[in-house]
């Protein structure tokens, strides 16, 4: 990883975004061996300027960063940590320490669908949507597109932006039973548009 840590004492400022809904977390500094760290262990290691040692996110709280991937940016000075946090990351009990920081809302929404997926949890509508299975769920975004549809030409705003976000919810379980998520849509469009650059009207 080619970082200039000399520019800065030997540390580089690191923004910790969580992997799923695109939060920015926190911010840390790292030096050479919290980089090395970080990736020996896959749990996000950075260099604490107030105690002057390596400190292991979570290393008392239990509240680990499990490292997703690192980056570093354009003139090599500071790196972006994606990460999973197994808990809140500020020391506050805040799963930010940015109260301003936002989520992505859909990324946010298929993480849940996601762990819907996995817990099924009695009760809840999007189990019900898993158990009855792929078929039942193309059904819902059928009517739901539908829905949208008629809303589009028949109805005001707020009834078609209900409608739409019905249909982002079930097209998001629809890929999720299928195995597929957001990030795979995303893909397939960042592939499209470097494939065809915008044209000029
Ligand atoms: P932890 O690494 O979560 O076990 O927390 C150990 C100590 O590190 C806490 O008592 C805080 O002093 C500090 N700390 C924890 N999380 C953060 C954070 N997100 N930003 C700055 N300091 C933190
Ligand atoms: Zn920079
Ligand atoms: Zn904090
Ligand atoms: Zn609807």
């Amino acid at each position: 990883m080619n970082l200039d840590f000399d520019k800065q004492g030997g540390l580089v400022p690191a923004i910790v975004q969580d992997a799923d809904t695109l939060r920015v977390l926190m911010l840390g500094y790292m030096d050479a061996a919290s980089i090395d760290a970080t990736r020996a262990t896959g749990r996000v290691t950075f260099f604490s300027r107030s105690r002057q040692r390596l400190w292991t996110k979570g290393e008392s709280s239990g509240h680990r960063l499990e490292l997703v991937s690192l980056s570093v940016d354009c003139d090599h000075d500071s790196v972006l940590v994606l990460a999973r946090p197994q808990g809140p990351t500020c020391h506050t009990g805040s799963t930010s320490c940015f109260a301003g920081s936002a989520e992505n809302p859909l990324a946010s929404l298929d993480a849940l669908i996601l762990t819907r997926e996995r817990g099924r949890p009695a009760g809840s509508y999007t189990t019900r949507l898993f158990d009855d299975g792929v078929r039942r769920i193309a059904q819902k975004v059928g009517e739901e597109a539908v829905e949208t549809a008629l809303a589009a030409v028949a109805q005001d705003d707020q009834a078609l932006i209900r409608e739409a976000a019905d249909l982002l919810f079930h097209l998001l379980v629809l890929l999720r039973a299928r195995g597929l998520g957001l990030g795979d849509v995303e893909a397939m469009l960042a592939a499209r548009r470097l494939a065809r650059p915008p044209t000029s009207a």
